[in-house]
């Protein structure tokens, strides 16, 4: 049996025949920047997630940039100020923090869930901390309780990067709706991806909104008429199309991945693997089935040589990659822990009965 980590045509092929009706219906409008469809997704999404604004922009590193940047604007933040952010995160969230001129404060995860340690934030913050960027890991919310409660106590603003965690629930409330602003991406392989990049910013601030959409259209308002330094990173009108096409299914996406989970933390049963931790609820979405093992060279092996694909989310912790060498000194000994032994399983709405029982076998007869 032969089962890649990820088949995007294979997974966008229910949607195909209404993909090509709306690059018709593109095509007969002649409107190719900021029009209804973006303004269709900004509402549909605002609603899915339960805020009241919801702008579109390029991508997810953009979304989370012009949050920083537009606190910044609004003088709710200022260059130099410090931010909290995971030690075990994809690049993404840390190059945000600096791309908006401010500095990245790592937080060790806890190593079950592998979201930021609240534990940790109380420990870390000092008068210089200002915010905490909470990433919702592989597609489970962060501790928003205890995070929020901290945030409230020291008066920190807090953004989620909930890239990974479109439709993730705790107490009847998603991701997107837990701090003052959060940035999503629709990049292709996310739970819920459109054809191209994409990305969003949820909020309920309407202030912080409107700086949003002025931001992210040259910081402009009125077309010609510049009222701060803005960039080009809207939100494409096609991808806004797809994303229309694929909205009404991401919590049927994200039952599916549950339900193969629920196989998976089940029928797993090898004292070589560590499975994720999962309380089986809906606060996570599993954008990732992320296992550790010690031996994680010789298993990704060894299932590769069985035709099923893994792939490593992430193998460098950021404070190690080369390019942020003002990091390199420090020491995260669960971070690395984490980078050294996770490995992520095949995990999408296509997987067979059949595929899913291949897995489960392979990994126990190892
Ligand atoms: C994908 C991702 C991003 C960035 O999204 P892009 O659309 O690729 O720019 C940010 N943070 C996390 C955690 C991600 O997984």
């Amino acid at each position: 049996m032969k089962i890649p980590f990820l088949d995007l045509k294979k997974l966008n092929k229910p949607y195909e025949t209404r993909f090509k009706e709306k690059l018709e219906s593109f095509l007969d409008s002649g409107w190719y920047i900021l029009g209804n469809e973006v303004k269709t997704f900004e509402s549909g999404f605002a609603d899915y997630c339960g805020v009241k604004h919801c702008i579109g922009v390029g991508n997810g590193l953009d979304a989370l940039t012009l949050i920083l940047k537009a606190y910044i604007e609004l003088g709710k933040l200022q260059k130099g100020d410090e931010v909290l952010v995971p030690a075990n995160t994809y690049i993404a969230s840390i190059l945000a923090v600096l791309q908006a001129e401010l500095v990245p404060v790592m937080v060790e995860p806890d190593l079950a869930t592998y979201n930021i340690n609240p534990l940790e934030i109380e420990k870390i913050q000092t008068e210089k901390t200002k915010a905490i960027l909470a990433v919702h890991l592989y597609g489970q919310l962060a501790d928003m309780v205890p995070i929020n409660r901290i945030a409230e106590k020291y008066n920190l603003l807090v953004i989620e990067d909930a890239a990974q965690a479109h439709g993730a629930t705790l107490n009847g409330k998603k991701a997107g709706n837990w701090g003052h602003a959060a940035g999503f991406s629709f990049y292709p392989g996310k739970n819920l991806g459109a054809l191209g990049d994409a990305g969003a910013v949820t909020t309920n601030d309407p202030e912080l909104a409107r700086m949003l959409y002025s931001l992210r259209n040259y910081g402009s308002e009125v077309k010609y008429i510049n009222d701060h330094i803005g960039y080009n990173s809207r939100l494409d009108e096609f991808q806004a199309g797809i994303l229309n096409i694929k909205l009404p299914y991401a919590d049927e996406e994200g039952a599916k991945r549950r339900a193969i989970v629920k196989r998976y933390v089940s029928e797993i049963r090898n004292p070589k693997i560590e499975l994720p931790y999962y309380d089986f609820s809906e606060n996570h979405v599993f954008h990732l089935f992320v296992i550790r093992t010690e031996d994680r060279t010789q298993l990704a092996a060894y299932l590769n040589e069985k035709g099923i694909g893994t792939l490593i989310h992430y193998p460098v912790p950021p404070h190690q990659q080369k390019a942020l060498p003002q990091f390199h000194g420090l020491s995260f000994p669960i971070s690395e822990k984490i980078h050294r032994e996770v490995l992520s399983l095949p995990l999408n709405s296509t997987l067979t009965d059949t595929e899913v029982d291949y897995i489960i076998q392979t990994l126990n007869n190892y």
